[in-house]
C-alpha cells in the first residue's frame, strides 16, 4: 500500500482513486532529479537523513497544475521539471466553527429587531 510520503499529507493508494485525479508518482531515475526531490521532502518532513526507498511515491495533490499533464491514454504524467512543492495547497480550508456561525445570526436578528422595533413605534 504505497502512501505519500510528504509530510500532512495523508493519501494513499487504497484510500484515494485515479476518479479523485489523484495519481502516486515514483522518485524520478534520473539523479539529478531525484536528489532535488529528497532534498525538498527532507526539508518538508524536517529530517536531514531521509531517503527514499523503491516503493516511496508522492501523490500527484504536491505537484503544480503546470507541472502535470495528460498522456494520451488519460493518465496524469510530471513533466521532466516537475518538483514537488514544499508547502501543501489549503485544499480545504476550515469554516468557522458551528458555535460562531449562530452567534451571528443571533446577532443579525437583534440588530434587525431593534431597526423594527424602532421604526414601528416612531
Ligand atoms: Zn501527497
Amino acid at each position: 500500500m504505497p502512501s505519500c510520503v510528504m509530510r500532512y499529507c495523508s493519501n494513499y493508494t487504497s484510500k484515494t482513486s485515479k476518479s479523485q485525479g489523484i495519481t502516486y508518482h515514483s522518485f524520478p531515475t534520473n539523479e539529478l532529479r531525484c536528489i532535488r526531490w529528497v532534498d525538498i521532502v527532507r526539508k518538508q518532513r524536517n529530517e536531514e537523513f531521509w531517503q527514499p526507498t523503491k516503493s516511496s511515491k508522492i501523490c500527484s495533490i504536491n505537484f503544480k497544475v503546470e507541472d502535470k499533464y495528460l498522456s494520451g491514454k488519460g493518465y496524469t504524467l510530471l513533466k521532466k521539471s516537475a518538483l514537488p512543492v514544499l508547502e501543501l495547497p489549503r485544499a480545504q480550508s476550515i469554516p468557522g466553527s458551528p458555535n460562531s456561525l449562530t452567534e451571528e445570526k443571533l446577532f443579525i436578528f437583534i440588530y434587525l429587531f431593534i431597526i423594527c422595533f424602532i421604526v414601528c413605534y416612531h
